[in-house]
């Protein structure tokens, strides 16, 4: 698959589970993309893989922890347009690297560790600059956070009948995505993100700086389902994630997806949505992140 191409992407009505509760939901299928790059990543490096190849770059250099699916995506879209990729990757390198940097080292990324302290201050070591020869490298923002990201994000309405919707819901982890939701939806419309971080009041910020005035601000932001924080997870969240799957066959990730689909699920049971709400699901990808969990916790 050419990575700026993209294969049908489906539609997954789940009419039968939640018309008791006087609406419709569908899944947008965005997990379907590709087996370990898969979901909104493909979507929010389309922009800057087009910026890399007009400018004749040489290398693709991004940042990302140890569980990123940003720093896997960015290391296939390298390897795909014949890119040498670089990971400046947080904290020590460990003995056992996990899956996710093992897969971008099998995409043959470069990866290099820097402390904790360095990592927060978004610099390329020096030594990453004497690597390279002429050092011709675009550089993207950790997370794909950026301009250039929300605007790849706002094309993936695209693969929906957009209209027939009156809300959109999103995991939000630097907020790109949903600020590519933001974009492309219409008035109307309402568009609502899941933290999936503990406490991340500066996300709003953050979102509407990606955003034209006009859009800032609209959309809803909820910060009650994070489960214990990054990353963490709950017997809760992985019940319902096997519920979910038993009743639906669509796996869900525990970092992003199993939360903000856990979240639609208790707004939808509440009655926060108006009877006739027409609500599309937006499932980011994201699902080799299970391979984190304790074996036999999930049921697919
Ligand atoms: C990265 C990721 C997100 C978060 O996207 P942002 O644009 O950073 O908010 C959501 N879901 C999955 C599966 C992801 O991998």
């Amino acid at each position: 698959m050419h990575f700026l191409s993209f294969p049908s992407i489906s539609v997954q009505s789940l009419k039968n589970l939640y018309q008791p509760f006087g609406v419709n939901v569908d899944v947008l299928r965005l997990d379907q993309i590709h087996p370990l790059v898969s979901g909104n990543k493909w979507f929010k490096l389309k922009e800057y893989v087009k910026q890399a190849q007009e400018q004749n770059k040489k290398q693709l250099l991004t940042f990302g922890g140890a569980f990123s699916n940003h720093i896997v995506a960015t290391a296939a879209a390298a390897k795909e347009l014949g890119l040498q990729a670089i990971g400046i990757i947080r904290g020590e390198r460990s003995q056992q690297l996990s899956h996710t940097l093992q897969e971008a080292e099998a995409l043959e990324m470069d990866l290099y560790f820097v402390s904790r302290e360095m990592y927060k201050l978004k610099e390329i070591p020096p030594v990453v600059f004497e690597h390279y020869e002429g050092h011709d490298m675009l550089v993207v923002h950790e997370g794909g956070y950026g301009t250039a990201g929300s605007m790849g994000a706002a094309t993936i309405l695209d693969h929906c009948d957009q209209r027939k919707y009156s809300h959109f819901i999103t995991a939000v982890g630097t907020g790109t995505t949903l600020s590519g939701l933001v974009r492309a939806a219409n008035i109307g419309q309402k568009i609502i993100g899941i933290s999936v971080l503990k406490n991340a009041f500066s996300l709003i910020e953050e979102i509407n700086a990606l955003l034209p005035q006009p859009l800032q601000n609209r959309y809803t932001l909820l910060h009650d389902f994070h489960f214990r924080g990054y990353a963490k997870s709950t017997p809760e969240l992985i019940a319902f994630m096997n519920q979910w799957y038993a009743a639906t066959t669509i796996p869900l990730d525990f970092v992003y997806t199993g939360k903000a689909f856990f979240a639609a699920d208790q707004l939808i049971k509440e009655g926060y949505f108006a009877e006739g709400s027409n609500i599309l699901l937006i499932h980011s990808g994201g699902l080799q992140g299970n391979r984190s969990l304790p074996k036999d916790s999930l049921i697919f």
